[in-house]
């Protein structure tokens, strides 16, 4: 292909256990996903949870048993951590039902939705869209993909997150209200969802601010952790 600028490199995810990648395409995210976090938000939790997105490239990939270095984002003071479950699709479909929808996870990962919480609270005032909070570069931590043919298929388990071994969130991914085979069902009444698509499936409640020298440790039951310090600014 002759192209006049250099083609970009796809963004790929380490499937842990292993030398193969996850190459991703689309990245959507649940809004509002756990009640109690709904309401932390200042909703009633019982409001239908919505999707944004985020730009591929804004995923920083961390392998595992490493720690992930974020640059502390420009234009805020407020730069908020999210827990979450990501689920990766090994096949996609339109007007999927819930059955269907569970047979496209390829696998799971640990990510932090990170957020400009200051630019997000403005454009949500000004009834402005939400990118500069939610897709900003290295907005998107995350560990590998584990498979779900060696993880099994998540319902349950344990989510929470520590900043410097302090505990700020804990769950469970009952808890969520969509399960995952819902998210991805009504999202594909959206968009024609297909391989390569991932999905941050929303937070639990105790959201809250690092500052540049904080570490966040993100951990799910049968995924393991998720490390990542707060850099200095670019
Ligand atoms: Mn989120």
């Amino acid at each position: 292909m002759n192209t006049v600028i250099p083609v970009q490199p796809p963004v790929v995810l380490p499937v842990a256990g292993s030398d193969q990648v996850f190459p991703v395409r689309r990245v959507y995210c649940v809004g509002r996903n756990y009640a109690e976090h709904a309401i932390e938000m200042g909703f009633t939790g019982r409001e239908d949870p919505f999707f944004f997105c985020k730009p591929a490239d804004a995923l920083m990939p961390v392998a595992d048993g490493q720690v992930g270095v974020m640059p502390y984002p420009p234009k805020t003071s407020n730069l908020h951590y999210e827990a979450e479950l990501v689920v990766v699709l090994g096949k996609g479909g339109r007007n999927l039902s819930p059955e269907q929808a569970a047979e496209c996870v390829w696998g799971y990962a640990i990510g932090l939705d990170m957020t400009r919480r200051d630019l997000q609270g403005e454009a949500k005032k000004q009834g402005r869209p939400w990118e500069v909070g939610k897709a900003f570069d290295f907005s998107g931590p995350i560990g590998p993909v584990h498979p779900r043919s060696l993880v099994g298929t998540l319902e349950r388990g344990a989510i929470s997150l520590h900043v410097n071994g302090e505990k700020k969130q804990s769950s469970d991914l009952a808890q969520m209200i969509w399960n995952v085979p819902e998210s991805i069902a009504y999202l594909s009444g959206l968009f024609e969802l297909q391989a390569g698509d991932i999905i941050f499936t929303g937070t639990p409640e105790g959201v809250g601010a690092v500052v540049p020298g904080d570490t966040m440790t993100c951990s799910i039951q049968s995924l393991g952790h998720l490390t990542v310090k707060v850099g200095n600014p670019l």
